[in-house]
């Protein structure tokens, strides 16, 4: 059987494994909802581009189509002159007149109209180039927003695994009892079955503890519970590698290390 001060050790560090899987979980729990707003966001940027590509598209057809029948006027009004020279009276002479007017006023509409679209088109094309860009920048920003959330998925994913495996083997050294009610407190406190106690507290729920049972706590002697919120306790300092609170002046450990080199 493995003393208290070992057994506390295994708590602390299966809390921060748990700690790690629930975070690992939050990634994989989080990523369809990233990924639904990065797809969103395109959606509603590619919608103004389709609206804009589609008036576009419209006043070119109707452009296409008055050109067409331009050339078709220009003709008839041509046929119209060329047989003015082959009327054989005054009342033909003056039919072909009439058709004459009647094609150039159709011909004057035309070309007013595509002057007028020419106008609109040279606007929404600026506008179109401009949406286009941006669309084909959004597109590669969802892209590798997609790449992104796979990748954190796939490192969550494997972070939870070898998290899970290692609370197993610890789990595997303390008695099955212990570990049993871990994980009851665990699931009815949100994860977190391990605290600090702290001047004479239990940390999470601020309940004052028995001078003997902190005491306890402190040489990490015997394993408590708070006898409130029934999480585990432990004094921070006991468990220090040394069993000694860690002192540790202010980047004094990166001089140790490297002596002051970068
Ligand atoms: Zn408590």
């Amino acid at each position: 059987m493995t003393d208290a001060r070992t057994q506390l050790a295994s708590l602390l560090k299966m809390q921060e494994l748990a700690l790690e899987i629930q975070g690992a979980r939050g990634v994989v729990d989080g990523a369809p909802g990233r990924l639904e707003e990065a797809e969103n966001r395109f959606r509603e940027r590619n919608s103004e581009y389709v609206a804009t590509k589609e008036r576009f598209d419209a006043i070119e057809a109707d452009r296409r189509a008055r050109s067409l029948e331009l050339a078709t006027l220009e003709e008839t009004r041509k046929h119209f002159q060329d047989s003015l020279m082959q009327v054989k009276n005054q009342r033909e002479y003056a039919a072909v007149l009439k058709e004459i007017d009647a094609a150039k006023a159709r011909i004057g509409e035309h070309e007013d109209a595509i002057l007028a679209s020419m106008e609109e088109v040279e606007a929404l094309s600026g506008d179109l180039e401009a949406r286009a860009a941006h669309i084909e920048s959004e597109r590669s920003i969802v892209e590798a927003e997609r790449t992104a959330i796979a990748t954190d998925v796939a490192e969550a994913e494997s972070r939870i695994e070898r998290a899970t495996a290692e609370r197993r083997e610890i789990e595997a050294t303390l008695p099955p009892a212990l570990v049993a009610n871990v994980r009851r407190v665990e699931e009815g406190r949100r994860g977190i079955f391990l605290v600090k106690a702290d001047h004479e507290m239990c940390s999470a729920c601020h309940v004052r503890l028995r001078p003997q049972v902190y005491q306890e706590i402190k040489q990490a002697t015997k394993v408590h519970i708070c006898g409130n919120c029934r999480r585990y306790l432990y004094y921070e300092p006991a468990l220090a590698p040394s069993g000694r609170p860690p002192i540790q002046a202010p980047g004094s450990e990166v001089e140790a290390v490297n002596g002051g080199a970068v």
